[in-house]
């Protein structure tokens, strides 16, 4: 974990672009509650293949212009070099300067894969296109990316979103903080070093949360697993289980040196607020973790 304390702290809020009139003004709360604490930036996804991308565009700047730096996902599946660079000259045009930039996946029965395979080239055609505008930001996975053909491959395929430009990652969400050291160990022996910030997922609806897990191949321990299967309806306890476990994780990860934590809201803002609050994150510049 040494290579990772040499970096500052950051702390950041992901958001989905909401699709209704109410969903919108619901967004617009929870950021208003969520900028008091003043976070590094926000994010925005970008809908598999491309399906949100008006909707992320109309997000993404929206929340720039009300004074908290924001950053599009971007992926490239399904895409064309000429719709990305578009993308990429409208985004500098409007002063955004963070780009999270992913491979995605393609949704089921939509057509080609597009021009870039996969996200290092996106990486790349974005060097390409627009220089050092953006500081970029990949994906990494401690459990493994569900695709991989291998942990190893994996490992490569990661370091090849670095070499072709990438400033720094966030990682897939995991409960498991062992899974992100040795994550991090590994690629130290790679000289691999930028900074990889934990994604963290607050722990509200356990059904919800079992699907999400399932398809993105996030593993949630037996005796997580276990416990909020016991509360059943109950979601007092299980909300309440789950801040302590994902405090505890938080807090764990921080003093082993990671550079920060990005909360996936899912545009909720008391469960990622209730572990800042526990973790004390807004007094960050007087505490050491
Ligand atoms: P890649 O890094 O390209 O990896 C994908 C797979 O291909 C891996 O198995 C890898 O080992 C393999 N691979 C990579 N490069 C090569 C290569 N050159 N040759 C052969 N194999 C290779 N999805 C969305 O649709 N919208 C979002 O907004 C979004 N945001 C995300 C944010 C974060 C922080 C994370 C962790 C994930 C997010 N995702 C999002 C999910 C992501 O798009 C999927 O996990 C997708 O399947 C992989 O994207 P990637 O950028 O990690 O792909």
């Amino acid at each position: 974990m040494q290579s990772q304390k040499q970096f500052k702290r950051r702390f950041s809020f992901e958001f989905f672009p909401p699709k209704t009139d109410p969903g919108k003004e619901k967004l617009q709360n929870v950021r208003s509650q969520l900028a008091e604490v003043n976070p590094d930036f926000f994010s925005v996804t970008f809908g598999a293949g491309g399906s949100t991308r008006d909707r992320t565009i109309e997000t993404v700047l929206n929340l720039h212009k009300q004074g908290i730096s924001t950053a599009p996902h971007l992926s490239c599946v399904g895409g064309t070099r000429q719709d990305i660079g578009e993308l990429l000259d409208l985004y500098k045009e409007n002063g955004i300067n963070r780009i999270v930039a992913l491979r995605g996946d393609m949704p089921s029965g939509m057509g080609a894969a597009g021009e870039l395979r996969y996200a290092n080239e996106l990486v790349e055609f974005i060097r390409e296109h627009s220089g050092d505008t953006f500081n970029l930001e990949v994906a990494a996975y401690p459990e493994f990316h569900p695709q991989a053909r291998n942990a190893e491959e994996d490992l490569q395929n990661f370091a090849r979103k670095v070499k072709a430009g990438a400033n720094s990652a966030i990682t897939q969400y995991f409960f498991n903080a062992d899974s992100y050291f040795y994550f991090i160990d590994r690629l130290e022996k790679m000289d691999v070093t930028i900074p990889v910030v934990p994604g963290i997922m607050p722990i509200v609806n356990f059904s919800n949360l079992v699907r999400f897990s399932d398809m993105c191949g996030a593993e949630i321990p037996r005796w997580i697993r276990k416990q909020l299967e016991a509360y059943g309806d109950d979601t007092d306890s299980i909300r309440k289980f789950g801040e302590e476990v994902v405090t505890n994780m938080c807090e764990k990860l921080l003093r082993a040196g990671a550079p920060g934590l990005h909360f996936y809201t899912l545009n909720q803002a008391q469960p990622s607020l209730r572990i800042w609050e526990n973790l004390g994150i807004s007094e960050r510049e007087k505490i050491s973790f």
